[in-house]
């Protein structure tokens, strides 16, 4: 007997068994309810539970279908609830002889694909597209469009031959013949990439069903067999196939036994193949289909139901449903205007706390944004007052300390002579000093200056001149070394993961600590530690097998991917996060953000490579692609609202910070005619000011100086057990900080130090420590500015020393500079140049094993040459004469010595100099900031000693391609002065040792992210 439980449409659905069914079922209408119920009552009727498949796309939807169906009709019932992707896995090993794939085919995963395709770029034979330094987005377009053609079931060699039989008609225009190359750029990636998993044992996930379906339409004796294990198909979130996934229904299931469950109205999915038209093709496929709406919507206020159906009713072609709210009346959906999003995120902040002060549970509200990026600032908000958040994102393994001190190991395992940033962490993790480490540093740097063979010089010194330093803890450090070295023998014969299970578990702390520890963050650091191997297992199969290096480079080219789709925890935290996240998802108070123009709707892009109509199966709608993302992007819009049990906040800025102009409110407010629809209730949200009492006030800041007060005041007592308590309370503040919860804090983690060694103990008392600054430190306009952008990236790569890896693009630069030396010298002696003398130069400075790739070597060629064409147009117009080329100086500014090189120094036909500095790169400095540049300032004075004045005008002469302009100022006295002042202020800073991290440093492109304490704090 069917539950009493269930309403009329849902008894019809679970009782219907004349022919195919398909199951419309709106938000909230109890749909996995009616699947299980539907799943007993067949069972009732005399189906065998091991004759009926049930099909689902996530392993999570399948585990919860399977767990609630033998909670009715008893475990181990043999019902195969299954995700389409396990299901065709399982198919095509069981069939494997007859698709000619080995049984043991291994999945590739998308770091794989990754890596392989931005190793191999030079492989692929592109004719057409352009390949940029950083190609990761490039692969990621070309495996997205494979993976689209996959769907459609379309194979290389047909797009191959499409595209040239196309591209062989020369009356199509430019912007046709474009696309059809790019096509052709695709077929050869494709190809390749199809070659390179056969010959090495590798599917996808898209192959598992392109093959599956290839076998079944092929092979009568295996489809009747596999359609004769099922008496029954049930497919669940049906509006999210692809054509690929439709058709593999289509192929098992006979028409008369299947029931196909979807929302055409929460199809969000098209970025990843699924396509509403599946519908309308089941029909096609089924003419005696029955339809059967779910309409009471169990879950939203009738408010919430009524307005989100108002807002999808005007997507165009929808399946009839007339939604009914069965969860009483609440309150209007507020629509919430604010001046700009900071203020929006304030409001947005402010309104939860109430909230939660009022009772209700951080783990019951969901902030939701189309794009990631707009969470962000939400987040922050509820941090500051303290309420717990969960940021949900990708899990980028790189995020956690423990796998960047693994990390740190791996690299110098895998190449110990260029790995200097990485042995300063592992030497200070284990706990040797500063300036012990300042001193190994600084004679690492002597050793590699006399031996290019020594790398950096760091693990020479280690190894052999440990004991010709002036250092303590030698039987520390080498200790360390010691391990390290058995580290290294053990990598030579044993696979990459081997290594690094030997390195976590014997030869570090690493797992050992976690293991004894058995809080949430050492249970989180282990399962973090235990993907890392994952990835190291996956990682060292590519290409055939790699060493350890190649696998620690692979490694870090997967951290710079996002590939991960964000996983929310259980804990009782505010959740904020993509609408796309959202899906499945419910939650009593739900704000949808960022309801603004190009935010919700996010502007239509095209996307890099489509499937040619001519190729596409299926059914499709002869719509404009704009208009299809836009009827998308509103039901992003009506998922998101329909998230909400009780409240619904619509929240949108008028304007964005940064920019000048207004944004519009999103279309879709328009649609719902927000400041007259009696559904909603329009407020507007008040300005926040900045520096205002609420920032300076925040809870979270004013506890922070509570405790630092306290700390302060207890350490001066000598309370020092207390201090240590209020030091624990400030860790965890700065955790709230940074994660917004204290999930995975763990205080003993905390308050692993590492006490003095006796003899520095005493050096202490007695006052021995030098400063770690030399008092005659030499200074230069790159070290003050670096000063300046982060005091602690000065302190790691100038006091410390710790050697950073070379870059390409300063081997651009280097050589440009000395190409441009060498014209200028042979001009000023008389002799002739032109472009050839300047190629001919070129060759023979040019290193092509200094670039990462052929590709790019040849595409930073390329742009040299156009340096050096522009420096000759640039010669051509120059009036004056040059004077000196690569002039090094000395200056002393208020007792500190000062150094540098002057590109170069004009003298106009008036006997007047000009300073000109080459710029190599494109990032440009605004005119009106060149009086405060601080290496202009000291190149003026420099003339002003050499020549004895001051030049007239100084700047910069940008050679780079992208930009190529001359940007000079007019020398003013004064102006220089003020910036002496901030430099003498700089100096005055180094020399007390003062490295506190003063302003937002960029840490984007820095490499001391690795061991820099203030980067992990953030
Ligand atoms: S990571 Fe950031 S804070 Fe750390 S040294 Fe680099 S720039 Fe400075």
């Amino acid at each position: 007997m069917p539950s009493t439980k269930l309403n009329p449409d849902q008894l019809k659905a679970v009782t219907y068994t004349d022919g195919p069914l398909l199951i419309l079922a709106g938000p909230g209408s109890g749909k996995t309810f009616t699947i299980t119920e539907k799943v007993v009552d067949l069972t009732e009727k005399g189906l065998s539970p091991e004759k009926i498949l049930a099909l689902t796309f996530s392993e999570k939807a399948a585990g919860e279908m399977q767990e609630r169906i033998e909670n009715k009709i008893g475990v181990g019932s043999g019902i195969t609830v299954s995700t389409f992707h396990s299901f065709c896995n399982d198919l095509i090993r069981e069939f494997s002889l007859y698709l000619g794939i080995n049984q043991n085919a291994k999945l590739i995963s998308k770091e794989h694909s990754h890596v392989w395709g931005i190793k191999n770029i030079d492989s692929f034979g592109f004719q057409n597209l352009a390949i940029p330094t950083q190609p990761y987005d490039l692969i990621t377009s070309l495996l997205e469009g494979v993976s689209q053609l996959k769907d459609h079931l379309v194979f290389p060699e047909e797009l191959a031959e499409y595209a040239g039989r196309k591209l062989e008609d020369d009356s199509m225009d430019e912007g046709e013949r474009d696309v059809l190359l790019k096509l052709s750029d695709l077929a050869r990636f494709y190809e390749h990439y199809q070659k390179y998993k056969s010959e090495n044992g590798f599917l996808d996930y898209d192959d598992m069903i392109s093959m599956a379906c290839n076998l079944l339409e092929t092979n009568d004796v295996v489809r009747n067999m596999v359609r004769s294990r099922y008496d029954y198909v049930l497919v669940d979130e049906f509006q999210d196939t692809n054509f690929a996934q439709l058709f593999l229904v289509h192929l098992i299931a006979d028409g008369n036994n299947l029931t196909c469950v979807a929302d055409d109205d929460q199809c969000i999915y098209r970025f990843r193949g699924a396509y509403l038209a599946n519908i309308e093709q089941l029909q096609e496929y089924y003419h005696t289909l029955e339809k059967i709406p779910l309409e009471k919507n169990y879950r939203s206020s009738s408010q919430i139901v009524q307005l989100s159906q108002q807002l999808i009713e005007n997507n165009p072609q929808r399946q009839e449903k007339k939604l009914t709210a069965h969860n009483g009346e609440k309150s209007e959906v507020k629509v919430v205007k604010a001046p700009d999003d900071v203020s929006e995120a304030e409001w947005v902040a402010d309104e939860i706390t109430k909230m939660i002060n009022e009772g209700v549970q951080p783990g019951e509200i969901f902030i939701l944004t189309r794009k990631r990026a707009d969470g962000k600032k939400f987040s922050e908000s509820l941090k500051q007052r303290m309420v717990p958040v969960e940021f949900v994102g990708s899990l980028q393994l790189n995020r956690f300390p423990v796998v960047r001190e693994a990390m740190a190991y791996l690299h110098v395992v895998a190449d110990p002579f260029n790995n200097g940033i990485a042995f300063a962490k592992i030497l200070s993790r284990e706990g040797v000093s500063e300036h012990n480490l300042q001193k190994i540093n600084l004679q690492a740097l002597k050793i590699s200056r006399d031996d290019s063979d020594t790398g950096d010089g760091i693990y020479s010194v280690l190894l052999y001149h440990l004991d010709e330093l002036d250092i303590s803890q030698k039987d520390l450090i080498r200790s360390i070394v010691s391990r390290l070295n058995e580290l290294i023998e053990y990598k030579k014969s044993h696979l990459p993961s081997d290594t690094v299970k030997h390195l976590l578990s014997e030869k570090t702390d690493l797992y050992r600590t976690q293991l004894q520890e058995d809080t949430l963050s050492s249970r989180r650091n282990i399962s973090i530690l235990n993907s890392l191997v994952t990835t190291v297992e996956d990682l060292e199969l590519v290409d055939g097998g790699s060493e350890l290096k190649t696998v620690v480079e692979d490694l870090e080219l997967v951290f710079g991917l996002d590939l991960d789709e964000g996983v929310s925890s259980d804990e009782d935290t505010v959740k904020v996060m993509t609408i796309h996240q959202s899906k499945g998802k419910e939650a009593k108070v739900v704000f949808v953000c960022d309801m603004a123009t190009r935010h919700l709707p996010l502007t239509y892009r095209r996307k890099a490579f489509t499937v040619p109509k001519e190729l596409s199966k299926g059914r499709q709608r002869e719509v404009d692609e704009k208009v299809l993302h836009l009827e998308e992007e509103r039901r992003l819009a009506y998922v998101a609202m329909t998230r909400a049990k009780e409240e619904l906040y619509l929240v949108f800025p008028e304007k964005y910070e940064g920019n000048k102009r207004k944004v519009s409110p999103s279309e879709f407010l328009a649609q719902l005619e927000y400041t007259s629809n009696p559904l909603i209730e329009y407020l507007e949200a008040e300005q926040f000011e900045r520096n205002s009492e609420v920032e300076e006030v925040s809870p979270l800041m004013k506890k922070r100086d509570e405790y630092l007060r306290m700390l302060s005041m207890y350490s001066k007592q000598g309370q020092l057990k207390q201090a240590l308590e209020s030091l624990v309370v400030l860790a965890q503040l700065r955790e709230i900080e940074a994660e917004g919860n204290l999930a995975a804090f763990d205080a003993k983690d905390f308050l692993q130090v590492n006490p003095k060694e006796p003899k520095e103990l005493e050096d202490l008392i007695d006052n021995n420590i030098p400063p770690l600054v030399d008092p005659n430190m030499r200074f230069s306009a790159s070290k003050i500015k670096t000063y300046q952008d982060c005091q602690l990236k000065f302190k790691y790569g100038t006091v410390l020393n710790i050697p950073t890896p070379q870059k390409a693009y300063f081997q651009v630069g280097t050589d440009v500079h000395s190409v441009y030396e060498q014209l200028s010298k042979m001009d000023m002696k008389g002799e002739s140049i032109d472009i050839t003398t300047a190629s001919k130069l070129l060759d023979e400075i040019w290193d092509p094993t200094a670039y990462p790739s052929r590709t790019q070597e040849q595409q930073e060629h390329g742009k040299m040459k156009q340096m050096l064409d522009f420096w000759f147009r640039f010669e051509a117009d120059n009036p004056n004469e040059t004077v000196a080329v690569e002039e090094f100086f000395d200056l002393d500014l208020n007792g500190a010595h000062f150094g540098g090189v002057i590109d170069r120094i004009d003298r106009t036909p008036e006997g007047e100099y000009i300073v000109i500095d080459y710029k190599t790169g494109k990032t440009t400095l605004p005119k009106n900031k060149l009086k405060d540049d601080v290496q202009i300032a000291l190149y003026c004075l420099a003339v002003k000693e050499m020549y004895g004045k001051l030049p007239i005008k100084a700047g910069l002469l940008y050679v780079n391609p992208d930009v190529q302009e001359l940007r000079m100022m007019d020398v003013d006295e004064e102006r220089i002065e003020a910036v002496v002042d901030g430099i003498n202020a700089v100096v005055a800073r180094v020399l007390r040792d003062d490295f506190e991290v003063d302003g937002e440093p960029n840490c984007y492109f820095c490499d001391f992210k690795g061991i820099c304490e203030w980067w992990e704090g953030e």
